[in-house]
């Protein structure tokens, strides 16, 4: 069958070299290597330092590249060294729109990092339209959405932005992170670039950081960049990644299936008041998601009718444990007030709804009864 046509469960698996060529392995070899021999002067194997590259790195950024539909992968050592990958792309004086709503390293990246630098940075609401257009500047390179966004689940129309960006060179640059290519691939709706927490879905167990960025565009600038500031991805952190990415597929269904059920029963708790999960009807991104995205994905954000609940719910619960991160086979909760979103100030988490009643739960794939009957123990006291 010829390559092009194979399904994303069948790329995930197989990858994209499929084997090592001498041996046959079926797993990608780990090249544990800092560096190569040259057969002469002028004679290179095509791999001299595994910061340049490494064949085990490389065949995870083969393989995220075709995941995402894109021309070039990357692979770097966290989600934060990709995104910084990514922002090294503009100059002092550039604009930058960014999703108000985002993970709080990003919002840390941007403000204590890249303003020193002299990039321009307004945070907007980018499910508003009319607001992305408003916010559009001379200086304006970049739009970066989080769609669905960490922690409220706002859905952004990607196919809409990048209409809004590439008439004025704008690149439309998407953290996929939450979704992952299984259920939605930005490039193929008009973005540019893509970013991936891989410590979240793509690892998928909760034990190794990493970054990805597929592009379409500066291919040259990012490679540039990667091997000149070095945050790459180690050769085994690569393994563990492109092992996680096999089970892919099955993970997150499971994944999403058990959020679904999860978030009609929160809907129906009485000590819980608002739940954001796209899945649901009444979620004002539902359209957009069934449009976009081939899955609402696993991630859901609640708020308790009291500020007090939090520190019982959070001792209560047994089976889901409290801790940062999110989409790994294992149940998270979070307390973004204090945790993932402690750097965004007071009054812009307020105004976006990061409240200190709300919590945001990564689900797993235990089985639902025993996550239901944690909640339910946790919640109704
Ligand atoms: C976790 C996360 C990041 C940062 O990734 P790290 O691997 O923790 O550096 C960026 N974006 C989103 C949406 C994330 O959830």
């Amino acid at each position: 069958m010829k390559e092009d046509c194979r399904a994303l469960e069948t790329i995930m698996v197989h990858g994209s070299k499929e084997k090592d060529e001498q041996t046959g392995t079926i797993s990608m070899p780990i090249y544990q290597t800092a560096t190569f021999s040259h057969r002469g002067l002028n004679q290179s194997t095509g791999y001299d330092y595994s910061r340049s590259e490494n064949p085990t790195r490389e065949e995870l950024e083969k393989t995220i590249a075709k995941l995402e539909g894109g021309k070039s992968g990357f692979a770097f050592s966290t989600g934060m060294a990709a995104i910084d990958a990514v922002l090294r792309l503009f100059l002092p004086k550039d604009h930058v729109i960014v999703s108000e709503d985002l993970y709080g390293g990003t919002y840390r990246l941007f403000e204590k990092v890249y303003k020193k630098y002299g990039i321009e940075v307004d945070y907007v609401d980018t499910t508003d339209i009319e607001k992305i257009k408003a916010a559009v500047r001379k200086n304006t390179k970049a739009i970066f959405i989080e769609t669905p966004s960490n922690p409220m689940m706002r859905v952004t129309d990607i196919e809409k932005i990048a209409a809004i960006a590439e008439p004025f060179k704008i690149l439309t640059i998407v953290d996929n992170t939450f979704l992952t290519p299984y259920f939605q691939r930005p490039l193929s709706l008009g973005a540019d670039i893509v970013i991936h927490s891989g410590t979240k879905f793509l690892g998928g167990h909760n034990d190794t950081l990493s970054g990805l960025v597929v592009a379409n565009k500066f291919i040259e600038e990012l490679k540039f960049t990667q091997t000149s500031t070095g945050a790459v991805l180690s050769p085994f952190d690569s393994w563990l990644i492109l092992r996680g990415i096999k089970t892919l597929a099955l993970r997150v269904e499971k994944q999403q299936e058990n959020a679904i059920k999860l978030a009609d029963w929160l809907r129906k708790c009485k000590n819980v008041n608002e739940v954001y999960y796209p899945g649901l009807k009444e979620h004002k991104g539902y359209d957009i998601a069934i449009k976009q995205a081939t899955g609402f994905g696993s991630m859901i954000s609640f708020t308790v009718v009291k500020k007090e609940f939090i520190e019982k719910v959070l001792k209560n619960l047994e089976i889901i444990y409290f801790a940062e991160s999110l989409g790994g086979v294992e149940s998270l909760i979070t307390y973004p007030y204090l945790q993932t979103h402690a750097a965004i100030p007071e009054e812009m988490r307020n105004r976006i709804g990061v409240t200190d009643k709300l919590l945001r739960l990564s689900v797993g794939i235990e089985n639902i009864n025993d996550l239901i009957g944690d909640l339910d123990r946790a919640l109704n006291f």
